[in-house]
């Protein structure tokens, strides 16, 4: 269904971007991976899509904190013939009251979460515009639709990538162009993961006890989504039944914000 087509996401090495980017290269889609992490595991998930699925990998380690370094990573791809699909999905986060919250880790989380957005889709959007067709994803949150206390500077960035979206949206319609937010709830990543392991540090509860209280607190299927949940979305809204779907933002949340 992607054939042709060529996918960049951004911080794929590990968690809900390498499902996404494993869906889009099982949909035919070459593969730009992006990201830090060991060289060689980043090297084995780069092997292993080309294998399975019989498509082109790269991979880019720009840092998403590093506008230069995005607009480089957007301009390399044209060797592969453009980023037709783009998948804004980096992010990190840090958990503190406001008031006890670093200003650096603001900084960065705005930067990599909310800013990286922008500077990656303004250089993606001339190529897509010739070509007349082009898939922008931003992997928003449930915290880009309500809140949680302790997330100032993600819920922030999250709403911040919602808002973003919508324009880019009109900015883009009719022109064969979409723009969409994915909004997870909690999917058991290494980004969440930390998070389980300070419930379970601060309660002195088991690793299985925080996460379970982690899923009860906000997310009433009591399920964690998974990536190749999530990558098997952004399949949908790359393909032509996604046309008239853009500056929506979809909740893949079992039922968190619907409360
Ligand atoms: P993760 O920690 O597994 O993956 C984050 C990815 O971003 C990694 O590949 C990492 O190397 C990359 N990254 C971090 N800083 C970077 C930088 N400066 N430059 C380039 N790459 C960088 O986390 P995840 O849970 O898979 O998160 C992916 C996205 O999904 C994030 O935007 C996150 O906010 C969002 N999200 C996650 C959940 C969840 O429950 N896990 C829920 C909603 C939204």
């Amino acid at each position: 269904m992607l054939k042709g087509k060529v996918a960049l996401v951004t911080g794929s090495t590990s968690g809900i971007g390498l499902g996404i980017a494993r869906s889009l290269a099982e949909a035919g889609a070459d593969i730009i991976l992006n990201g830090f992490g060991d060289a060689t595991e980043i090297d084995d998930a780069k092997r292993a899509i080309e294998s399975e699925f019989g498509v082109k990998a790269r991979y880019n380690g720009a840092d998403m904190t590093q506008p230069e370094a995005i607009a480089s990573m957007i301009s390399a791809a044209e060797e592969m013939g453009g980023v037709d699909i783009l998948v804004n999905n980096a992010g990190i986060q840090h958990t503190a009251p406001v008031e006890e919250f670093p200003p650096s880790k603001w900084d960065a989380i705005i930067a990599i979460n909310l800013s990286s957005v922008f500077h990656a889709s303004r250089a993606v959007l001339p190529s897509m515009r010739k070509k007349g067709w082009g898939r922008i994803i931003n992997t928003a949150s449930a915290h880009g639709l309500v809140a949680s206390p302790e997330k100032s500077a993600y819920v922030a960035a999250k709403h911040g990538v919602i808002g973003l979206t919508k324009v880019i949206a009109l900015e883009t319609a009719g022109s064969g162009i979409t723009c969409n937010a994915i909004c997870p709830g909690w999917v058991r990543t290494p980004l969440v993961e930390k998070q389980i392991e300070k419930i379970a540090e601060e309660e002195g509860i088991s690793i299985d006890e925080a996460a379970g209280r982690l899923l009860g607190g906000k997310q009433p299927s009591k399920a964690f989504a998974t990536p190749e949940q999530i990558g098997a979305f952004a399949v949908f809204l790359s393909g032509s039944a996604a046309d008239q779907i853009t500056g929506a933002s979809l909740p893949i949340d079992g039922g968190w914000t619907a409360q």
